[in-house]
């Protein structure tokens, strides 16, 4: 009940000050808090006067109520608010609260009556340690004593957005709602941050593009959304006003660069349109050059275009999203669907900031909403991106290795055919070279016995003149090397012509292959030579033999040849050899030469002493004196 009478003295307060100069709202222990004390606020724009009292010296008439004209434009805006407030019969502790962490530098004067007992100093471009109470917003604590008017004066001077939410709380209140506040504020933050690292953490694994912006994307918006609550200032720069007064303007670019290359790289623009990727390439260039007018235009100006340049590029990847979604596309329907979530959280909470609709929200809290939904949901999107292309490269690395299959064992089956090929041939070569072979033995076999031919008499079968010429010099040789004797026997068949006569030159062959035939029969050692010499004479060697020896030999043979039966056409043909035996050891080359002489005459002594006997040639004696 006390409750709902406080309110009524609220809203007749309100009626009765409605249109009033410095109306005054008077408060007492049963207000509720928070106050919103937005209908009590008079506003006058200074034009650069910044004295408290220019301000005061100021006619009604230069006041005016504040109205949200009066912040509209994001502009450089500096102008002074005052509002009276009064107590009933206790004495109260309050809270004044300006809920716009980012308004450059807030003046509060404190008068009491007309007498000025404080003067506070906030701002985000001053440091945080001068607040009089430390919090992300601007909070200022006085007393009021029983039945006491006080009056404040607040000098704001800001870049950029002016909103002045203005509420008095009580400490208690107060205390309840920063703690839910701080938790609501710091879970949002916990969430996108740990998106955010999580997402940098599997781009820095895996390499992947699309993870690389969609953290940059996350990261950049969670320092934003501290940047805008005034968390980063309080945490992360206390000390750096100016960093402050930069920050929005840089991360809002960066953010909306992040969005355009991460919606490329989930709608997969690269293979669908060329055009729509060249759209977000370009906004993304041109967005991010805006961000460099920061040092140069003044800060409300580049706020204003990037504003604008946020909200149509926004539109422009709803439309591109949407134009995929209809060709068909999975993940443009999903990505849609975490767009329009956060656009339509960021629509109401614009309407809720303009008052157009009533909700018992926050108006950032749709906003917060709608981006923290469609955050997780982009990280679920490149989740399926991602499992997609895993997918696929599987599927490739599959059809990849049956390829190498099929080369291997193509190669493996060429291999094989020239082993096998080679094989065949090696075996062909073979072949043919064992024929070579046996053809090339068979051509030496034949070589051979046309040499030995070469050496034979055709007649008579024994050796011929020019193979017994070579084996004279050979034997006569190694005789000299061995100092061994060597034997000749020249023999001559006795009265041959006769033969030839009587029986015919067939019977004289006869009898010349039969002598022959005894000579070589009757020597043994290997070493022996038989030749005919020529006509009806013949020639033997006989190595390493003494003239003795020689003659036993010579002897034997003259034996043999006459024992030769002979017949000619049932005649017998009698047969005699007269035999020149000559021997020595050789002294030179030419030695044998004289030793087929010395035999030669030896043979002429045989035919003179009448045929059919063995003579040793004897060297002529010298006449004794
Ligand atoms: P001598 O006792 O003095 O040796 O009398 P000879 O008749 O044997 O002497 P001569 O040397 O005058 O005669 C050799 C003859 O041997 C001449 C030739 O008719 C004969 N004669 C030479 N070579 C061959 C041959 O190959 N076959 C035949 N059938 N007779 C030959
Ligand atoms: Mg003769
Ligand atoms: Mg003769």
């Amino acid at each position: 009940m006390a409750n709902l009478g406080s309110l009524l003295v609220l809203l007749i307060n309100m009626f009765i000050s409605f249109g009033a100069f410095a109306s005054t709202m008077s408060i007492d222990e049963h207000t509720p808090t928070p106050l919103n004390l937005t209908p009590w606020l008079m506003v006058t724009h200074s034009n650069g006067t910044s004295q408290l009292a220019d301000i005061q010296a100021l006619s009604q008439t230069q006041w005016h109520k504040f109205t949200s004209a009066d912040i509209q434009r994001l502009n450089q805006h500096n102008f002074w608010l005052t509002v009276n407030l009064s107590s009933g019969d206790e004495s109260l502790s309050r809270i004044l609260a300006l809920d716009n962490p980012l308004l450059d530098k807030v003046t509060i004067y404190h008068l009491v009556g007309n007498l000025l007992i404080d003067t506070a100093y906030m701002g985000d471009s001053l440091s945080y340690k001068q607040r009089p109470l430390l919090s992300n917003i601007f909070l200022y604590p006085f007393k009021i004593n029983a039945n006491e008017q006080h009056t404040f004066y607040v000098h704001i001077e800001t870049e950029g957005s002016a909103a002045v939410p203005l509420n008095l709380w009580s400490a208690n209140d107060l205390a309840q709602i920063a703690e839910s506040t701080a938790v609501e504020h710091g879970f949002q933050l916990g969430v996108l941050a740990a998106i955010g690292i999580f997402s940098l953490f599997i781009a820095l694994a895996s390499g992947s593009f699309s993870y690389s912006y969609y953290s940059g994307y996350v990261l950049c918006m969670t320092l934003l959304v501290a940047t805008i609550n005034g968390f980063a200032f309080r945490f992360l720069w206390p000390n750096w006003p100016v960093l402050q007064q930069l920050m929005v303007p840089i991360l809002l670019p960066l953010v909306m660069a992040f969005a355009l290359m991460f919606t490329e790289k989930i709608l997969q623009l690269k293979y669908h349109n060329r055009h729509m990727l060249l759209i977000c390439r370009y906004s993304a260039v041109y967005i991010l050059l805006v961000s460099l007018l920061v040092p140069f235009v003044r800060y409300g100006t580049v706020l204003y275009i990037e504003i604008v340049s946020v909200v149509i590029l926004s539109m422009i990847l709803m439309v591109l999203a949407i134009i995929q979604a209809i060709n068909g596309h999975k993940l443009a329907k999903l990505y849609t669907v975490g767009w329009v979530s956060m656009l339509t959280g960021a629509c109401i909470s614009s309407l809720l900031y303009l008052g157009v609709i009533n909700l018992s929200l926050k108006p950032q809290t749709p906003v917060m909403l709608g981006l923290t939904f469609e955050i997780l949901f982009m990280s679920l999107v490149l989740a399926i991106r991602y499992n997609d292309e895993r997918k696929a490269k599987l599927r490739i690395q599959q059809e990849a290795l049956k390829q190498a299959q099929k080369i291997r064992s193509a190669r493996e089956e060429a291999l094989k055919l020239e082993a096998d090929t080679n094989e065949r041939l090696e075996q062909m070569v073979q072949e043919r070279t064992l024929e070579l072979e046996i053809t090339l033995r068979e051509l030496h076999e034949v070589n051979q016995k046309l040499t030995e031919q070469s050496t034979i008499d055709s007649l008579t079968g024994v050796k011929n003149r020019s193979a017994f010429d070579k084996r004279l010099l050979a034997e006569s040789r190694i005789s000299r090397r061995q100092e061994t004797p060597i034997a000749l026997l020249m023999l001559d068949i006795d009265r041959f012509k006769s033969i030839n006569d009587h029986f015919g030159h067939l019977a004289g062959d006869q009898a010349l292959k039969k002598i022959a035939q005894t000579l070589q029969q009757h020597l043994k050692r290997p070493t022996d030579l038989v030749s005919r010499f020529g006509g009806e004479e013949f020639a033997i060697i006989l190595p390493n033999t003494t003239a003795q020896g020689a003659l036993k030999v010579a002897e034997g043979i003259r034996d043999a040849v006459t024992s030769i039966d002979l017949e000619w056409e049932g005649k017998p043909i009698p047969l005699t050899i007269s035999i020149g035996v000559s021997a020595d050891i050789m002294a030179s080359d030419q030695h044998c030469t004289e030793l087929l002489e010395q035999a030669d005459k030896a043979l002429y002594q045989a035919k003179n002493n009448g045929r059919n006997q063995v003579k040793l040639y004897v060297p002529a004696r010298a006449e004794p004196n």
